[in-house]
């Protein structure tokens, strides 16, 4: 399967600032030195040796991943602003008459504000499968485009629409199983994995982790153990952690314990703070591979989300 992210940023779009824009250009012009502008080989080295946090955003749209199977089952997890995104590359790839699957983790605005927005979901020779294990998705995702909150209705989409209340813990989708779990996470949150050709994908946005997740039950260990990459929330520092108890998100020294726990091969951080900058989150990347170190797991692989980060399992 291959996994594109579309929005990885938490609670609420985030646009990068023009103090932002000009920390990152001072940075730059700070580690310039003549001879690196020399010649067009020289700049493109310079260029390409700058450290991630300067030469690469995270990126401001909300939660929206899109995975495509290897038959060509096209599914999509949280319709956040990033979907906008993505509705845009398909229109000028000029992919119509497509098939989508569209899973949703719960209701929360910033993983439903980018539907609206998806335009494959105007034309009418798409079709579109919503899931949930929530019953009224449907009435949902019509409330959120009625006046006086947009101007045109779920009616206007032509796309061919079906809503799915998905109900167990699995079900088979092209050549994949897919499975959901409930989450800690105010008014509720399913984190839902993906199985295709024995690799696996586990996506946990709007987690607080619980002394329960970390327990050696049959059903956490079926679920988590061993998983290929884990994407979890991890919007947190220990502190912030700590005192926003019960808001429903955990922090990156959580997300490693866990992923140490059920030997993650990867691990993503995911749903980033709304009020941290590119530098702030790649000082967290490096924190939590220390941390990983210090718990002597360095065979698992962490990584940063960020807007269109593509990975191949
Ligand atoms: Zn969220
Ligand atoms: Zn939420």
């Amino acid at each position: 399967m291959e996994i594109k992210f579309w929005g990885v940023r938490g609670s609420i779009p985030t646009p990068i600032t023009p103090e932002q824009l000009e920390s990152k250009i001072a940075a730059v012009v700070q580690r310039v030195k003549p001879e690196d502008l020399d010649s067009e080989e020289s700049r493109e080295l310079f260029i390409s040796n700058l450290p991630e946090s300067i030469i690469n955003t995270v990126g401001g749209n909300t939660t929206c991943v899109e995975i495509n199977l290897s038959d060509g089952t096209r599914i999509i997890i949280d319709a956040g602003t990033g979907l906008r995104e993505l509705g845009r590359d398909l229109m000028k790839k000029r992919e119509i008459g497509r098939e989508f699957h569209i899973f949703f983790t719960h209701m929360h605005w910033d993983h439903l504000q980018g539907f609206p927005f998806f335009d494959p979901a105007y034309l009418p020779q798409n079709k579109i499968n919503f899931y949930s294990p929530v019953d009224k998705l449907e009435e949902y995702l019509n409330d959120q485009m009625r006046a006086p909150y947009f101007p045109v209705t779920m009616a206007a989409m032509g796309a061919k629409k079906t809503f799915h209340t998905v109900t167990g813990d699995c079900m088979r989708l092209g050549n994949a199983t897919i499975s959901w779990r409930r989450v800690k996470h105010p008014g509720g949150c399913f984190a839902y994995k993906i199985e295709e050709n024995g690799r696996s994908f586990i996506f946990s946005t709007d987690t607080e982790l619980r002394k329960k997740d970390f327990e050696k039950s049959k059903e956490n260990h079926d679920f988590f153990y061993g998983a290929d990459i884990l994407v979890i929330d991890s919007q947190y520092t220990l502190d912030e952690a700590i005192e926003k108890y019960d808001w429903g998100h955990s922090s990156y020294s959580q997300a490693v314990e866990f992923a140490a726990t059920w030997k993650i091969k990867k691990l993503g951080l995911f749903h980033h703070e709304p009020k941290y900058a590119d530098n702030k989150l790649y000082s967290i990347l490096n924190s939590a591979k220390w941390y990983l170190s210090h718990l002597d797991f360095n065979d698992i692989d962490v990584f940063v989300t960020t807007e269109g980060l593509e990975l191949e399992l």
